[in-house]
């Protein structure tokens, strides 16, 4: 058998499955096939037909994200993400392969479980798609995302001007962490008066301590 032929039995394999998990919405109950027995099957039938499946990196970047939670916390999240590629390789004849290109996202607290995350999340990704599998459990961590607030795109006409803090009346400096226009937006939006970072902070330890 060529890749291919390989290819298409594992997609026969997978569509025979049988539901093995059961689902909950508010009227009733749907069973389905579960993300890790798709896998668990799908790496047995590659073993199989001798079929391997090869991940490579080829460009990461990194970025923080920085976040009020909704217990009024400031986070600071790790955003991975890169290009990567899956090569699918015919063990009996490794000439015989195929290579498709593919992205990966991860955001997690500390870096490297973002990566680690971004990349079991696309390899998981990638499998469903190959084989066009779709599940009712797409949201692999139920992961309750509700706290975090989207960062909106920052309006142009905060990016190069100069502000003055409402409280201590210096200039709104850049930090390490966030740009003036970042700092500017969010104090506007939690304290309603464009604050320089130091002072935005002292409100929110103070906030803190009131309570
Ligand atoms: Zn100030």
């Amino acid at each position: 058998m060529n890749l291919h032929e390989k290819m298409v039995e594992i997609r026969k394999l997978v569509k025979a499955l049988k539901k093995d998990a059961v689902g909950k919405t508010g009227f009733k109950d749907y069973p389905y096939i579960s993300t890790d027995n798709i896998l668990e099957n799908i790496m047995d039938k590659m073993n199989e037909l001798k079929v391997l499946l090869v991940p490579s990196l080829s460009e990461c970047s990194l970025r923080e994200f920085n976040y009020i939670n909704s217990a009024g916390k400031e986070k600071v999240d790790f955003i991975t993400q890169g290009m990567m590629g899956f090569t699918w390789v015919n063990a009996e004849d490794p000439k015989d392969r195929e290579y498709a290109p593919w992205y990966f996202f991860g955001q997690q607290d500390e870096v490297s479980k973002s990566l680690g995350s971004g990349l079991t999340y696309s390899q998981r990704y990638f499998l469903k798609m190959s084989f066009q599998i779709a599940t009712d459990e797409d949201d692999p961590d139920q992961r309750d995302t509700s706290g975090k607030q989207p960062q909106k795109p920052i309006p142009q006409e905060l990016t190069n001007k100069v502000y003055h803090c409402e409280d201590c009346g210096l200039e709104v400096k850049d930090t390490a962490k966030k740009t003036i226009a970042e700092i500017v937006e969010g104090s506007q939006k939690y304290y309603k008066k464009i604050l320089c970072q130091s002072c935005v902070s002292k409100r929110f330890k103070a906030s803190q301590g009131a309570k």
